[in-house]
């Protein structure tokens, strides 16, 4: 690859006042890739709700230790091209023209097996610079490669929203033909959810969301849509508890209520009928966090999950090689993202309206435009 131009200085978006929804176009100085470094020419950047969290400090004690510095560069699903190595990067297999992904863990120590609950994890957009910008830095070890053939845009929200909710619907032990019913299934993460267990993996997907976005879950291989605000809590619990029954065996009775339950709204309600949905020994998955004090969780005290032997695991993001296999599935045409493609002028009201609830999918930035 013939040289590129880099420029001494780029276009990032920043956090210019924490706490409060509040953006700032401004430009920064391209950084040098250290020792084992790669500098990344970003052409674009999903928005995940994650960046209006960390923006807001939303998470301040649940999940982040510290309120986010003013100056801060968000972002965290971030596609672009190697354009320059540091000293050894070459070591990790990346070549200039390599085209890659930054994801939510920015890197991450890759001794103590754990990738996504290192205690030495590095997030990218959060006390490191983000993919809101033109360039960013990457340990060579840890970016993503992104497949042939898949766009940028579109691989873009699978390095956050896809490897986070495929991660998570292997943690609900869920096997083909089994049902998962997916709380919040038209969002940025669940209508990548949606496609992956049934697309994907097999699995008999109940969504559940607002009715404005029932027709798009059902197309994108949902079985059956509820309308989650539309019913009383026990309707609902009734409702999939039908949708789910299994035809006796012979002998035995007729089992009903969903092998597990994906949680990827950040509703406290929705976590307070999770338990309720299940069958016996059936697992709820916990992705979306309820903003502010973290409080327990109604129904899904020690009785029920005792009584009913059930499982209530917690997943964040996933690894290198989910990530890549996540892709893989993309790259394959397995599942596709719906997303809308905006200039970074417009990241602020994206935000609102991905407050206000508004988004159907993704919105992905385009870096160069
Ligand atoms: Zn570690
Ligand atoms: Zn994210």
């Amino acid at each position: 690859m013939a040289d590129v131009e880099i420029p001494k200085q780029h276009k990032a978006i920043i956090y210019d006042e924490p706490g409060k929804a509040s953006v700032k176009i401004t430009e920064v100085d391209t950084p040098e890739p250290g020792p084992g470094e790669v500098l990344v020419k970003l052409t674009h950047s999903g928005v995940c709700h994650s960046d209006l969290s960390v923006m807001k400090n939303s998470w301040i004690q649940t999940i982040l230790p510290h309120p986010t510095q003013a100056g801060q560069i968000g972002g965290h699903e971030g596609v672009g091209t190697i354009v320059k190595l540091g000293i050894g990067a070459e070591a990790s297999g990346c070549k200039l023209g390599d085209r890659v992904g930054i994801k939510w863990i920015m890197s991450a120590c890759l001794t103590c097996g754990a990738e996504n609950i290192c205690d030495n994890l590095k997030i990218s957009g959060y006390y490191s610079p983000g993919t809101f910008q033109q360039y960013a830095l990457s340990p060579a070890n840890y970016v993503t490669p992104i497949p042939e053939g898949l766009d940028s845009a579109t691989a873009a929200p699978f390095l956050c929203a896809g490897v986070t909710v495929y991660s998570a619907l292997k943690r609900s032990n869920a096997k083909a033909g089994q049902f998962v019913v997916i709380v919040g299934a038209g969002g940025g993460l669940g209508h990548l959810a949606v496609q992956i267990a049934s697309r994907g993996m097999g699995l008999r997907v109940i969504g559940l969301d607002t009715t404005l976005k029932k027709d798009f879950v059902l197309s994108l291989g949902a079985e059956q849509f509820f309308d989650f605000t539309a019913h009383s809590q026990s309707e609902l619990i009734s409702q999939i508890h039908t949708a789910t029954r299994s035809t006796s065996r012979r002998g035995g009775s007729a089992a009903e209520g969903a092998h597990a339950v994906l949680v990827v709204s950040s509703a406290l309600a929705a976590y307070e009928s999770a338990a309720l949905m299940l069958r016996k020994g059936g697992t709820v998955v916990a992705v979306g966090v309820p903003e502010g004090e973290s409080v327990g969780v109604k129904n899904l005290g020690a009785g029920i999950v005792a009584g009913k032997c059930l499982s209530f695991v917690g997943s964040a993001v996933g690894n290198r090689a989910e990530a890549s296999e996540v892709l893989d599935m993309a790259a394959r045409g397995v599942v596709t993202t719906k997303f809308e493609v905006e200039g970074m002028d417009k990241l602020e009201s994206v935000f609102e309206r991905m407050e206000k609830g508004e988004l159907l999918g993704r919105v992905v930035l385009d870096l160069q435009a």
